[in-house]
C-alpha cells in the first residue's frame, strides 16, 4: 500500500517513518512533504526513496531538487501548498498520514478525505476548525479516518471498531475520560508562570513533540482542542467527556459503558504505538515500542484539572458547546498567541487572555461551508494579532 507522509520532518512524521521502515514489505512510501527542513527531507528521501517530495517553501524546494539530483536520487521534487493537495489525493497513495501542524494542514487533510483515502489524523487543528464539514467530507468521500492523537486512538481502541464518521457509533457509552499529563507546569506556582520561557514550556515531562503542541500541552489548550476533537470523532456531546489529569501518561484515555465497565488503553508514552495502530488497523503491527513495565510505571495517579491554573480548558469547553465557526476562531487565535509566545512577544499567561479576548469579540455563526470556516480563521488571526500587541503593551 502506498503511503504519503505529510509533515514528514516533524515529530509525528519521523515516528511514522520509523514504523514504516519496520514494514517495508507491506508499505511503500510514495510521498514525503514538509515546509522547509531540506536537510532532514534529503536524508528521508535517500532512505525511503519516495516517488515525490513536496516542499512548500520555494527556495527550499530548489535546494532539495539540486541536492537530490547530485545524489542520483529519482525522487521528483514538487513545490508549493497546492502540491500537498495533489499528493493527498494521488492515485498511488492509499494512506495519508496527516501530520502537518496547525491550519496549514487543513486543505491537504480535507483533500485526502474527499479522495476516499485512509487518513491517519494527527493534525487535530484541521478537524477542530472545520468540524462537521470535515466529518461530512470523510463520509461522502468514503474515507477511513483513524485517529493518531494518542488519547483518541485509545478511545477508538476502547470503542472496538466504530470508525469515526462511519455512523456506526458503539452502543451504551456513558462517558469518555480524556486523560491529560498536565504538562510541565502542573505543580509550578501560578506566580512563577508569569515568567516562563519557551524553552521551559517546550520541555514536556513525558513526550518529545513539536513546539506548537508542546506549548499547547503546557497551557492545556491541547486538551481543550482534544475535547473538541473527541466530540467530532465519536459524535459525543461535550458533557459526556471528562478531562482527567494523569501525570504518568500510561493510561491514554478511558471509555465507560452503561453497565459500569470502564475500558482503558495503556502503554508507554511513545507515539509509535498509536501510529502503528492507525496504520495497521484492524491488524496489529510491531512498532518498536518497549514493553510496558507496569511495576515501574506504578502508582498511576488521577486528579481533577485545576481550571484556575488552566483557563484554556474552560474556554475550549464553551467553544465545544457553541460549535459553528467558534472552534475555528479559537484555533486561529491560539495559533497566533502561541506563535507570539514562541517569538517572545507574549507572556505565557497571556496566551489564554488573547484567546479569550478574540472569543469575546467573535460573533457566533453557523459554518455552512469551508468559506465560513476560512473567514472566521482569517478574522480571528487579525484580532489575535491586535490582542497580542495590546497585551504586550500592558505588560511592558
Ligand atoms: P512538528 O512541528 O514537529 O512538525 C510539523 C510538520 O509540519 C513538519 O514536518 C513541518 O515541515 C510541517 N509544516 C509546518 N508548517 C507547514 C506548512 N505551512 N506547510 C506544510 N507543512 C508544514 O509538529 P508535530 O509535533 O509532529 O505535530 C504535528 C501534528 O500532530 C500537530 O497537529 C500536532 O497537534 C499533532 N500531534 C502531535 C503529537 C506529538 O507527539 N508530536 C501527538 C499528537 C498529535
Ligand atoms: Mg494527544
Amino acid at each position: 500500500m502506498g503511503v504519503a507522509v505529510l509533515g514528514s520532518t516533524g515529530s509525528i512524521g519521523v515516528h511514522t517513518l520509523d514504523v514504516l521502515g519496520r514494514h517495508r514489505d507491506r508499505y511503500r512510501v510514495v510521498a514525503l512533504a514538509a515546509n522547509s527542513n531540506v536537510e532532514r527531507l534529503r536524508q528521508q528521501c535517500l532512505m525511503y526513496r519516495p516517488r515525490f517530495a513536496v516542499v512548500v517553501d520555494a527556495a527550499a524546494a530548489d535546494v532539495l531538487a539540486q541536492t537530490l539530483r547530485a545524489a542520483g536520487s529519482g525522487t521528483q521534487v514538487l513545490q508549493g501548498a497546492q502540491a500537498l493537495i495533489q499528493i493527498a489525493a494521488h492515485e498511488d497513495v492509499g494512506i495519508v498520514m496527516a501530520a502537518i501542524v496547525g491550519a496549514a494542514g487543513l486543505a491537504s487533510s480535507l483533500a485526502a478525505a474527499r479522495a476516499g483515502k485512509r487518513i491517519l489524523l494527527a493534525n487535530k487543528e484541521a478537524l477542530v476548525m472545520s468540524g462537521p464539514l470535515f466529518m461530512q467530507a470523510v463520509r461522502e468521500g468514503g474515507a477511513t479516518l483513524v485517529p493518531v492523537d494518542s488519547e483518541h486512538n485509545a478511545i477508538f481502541q476502547c470503542m472496538a471498531g466504530g470508525l469515526p464518521g462511519s455512523g456506526r457509533a458503539p452502543q451504551g457509552v456513558r462517558r469518555v475520560l480524556l486523560t491529560a499529563s498536565g504538562g510541565p507546569f502542573l505543580r509550578t506556582p501560578v506566580r512563577a508562570l508569569r515568567t516562563v520561557t519557551p524553552e521551559q514550556a517546550c520541555a514536556h515531562p513525558r513526550w518529545v513533540m513539536g513546539r506548537k503542541i508542546s506549548v499547547d500541552s503546557a497551557t492545556l489548550m491541547n486538551k481543550g482542542l482534544e475535547l473538541i476533537e473527541a466530540c467530532l470523532l465519536f459524535d459525543l456531546p461535550p458533557a459526556q467527556i471528562e478531562i482527567v489529569v494523569h501525570p504518568q501518561s500510561i493510561v491514554h484515555s478511558l471509555v465507560e459503558y452503561v453497565d459500569g465497565s470502564v475500558l482503558a488503553q495503556m502503554g508507554n508514552p511513545d507515539m509509535r504505538t498509536p501510529i502503528a495502530h492507525a496504520l495497521g488497523w484492524p491488524s496489529r503491527l510491531a512498532s518498536g515500542v518497549e514493553s510496558l513495565d507496569i511495576l515501574r510505571a506504578a502508582p498511576l495517579d488521577f486528579e481533577a484539572p485545576d481550571l484556575e491554573r488552566f483557563p484554556s480548558l474552560r474556554l475550549a469547553r464553551a467553544v465545544a458547546e457553541a460549535g459553528g465557526t467558534t472552534p475555528a476562531a479559537l484555533n486561529a487565535a491560539n495559533e497566533i498567541a502561541v506563535g507570539a509566545f514562541l517569538e517572545r512577544r507574549l507572556a505565557f499567561m497571556d496566551i489564554p487572555v488573547v484567546v479569550e479576548t478574540v472569543l469575546e469579540r467573535h460573533d457566533e455563526a453557523a459554518a455552512h461551508s469551508l468559506d465560513d470556516v476560512l473567514a472566521a480563521d482569517a478574522w480571528a488571526r487579525r484580532e489575535a494579532q491586535a490582542a497580542v500587541i495590546a497585551a504586550a503593551g500592558v505588560s511592558a
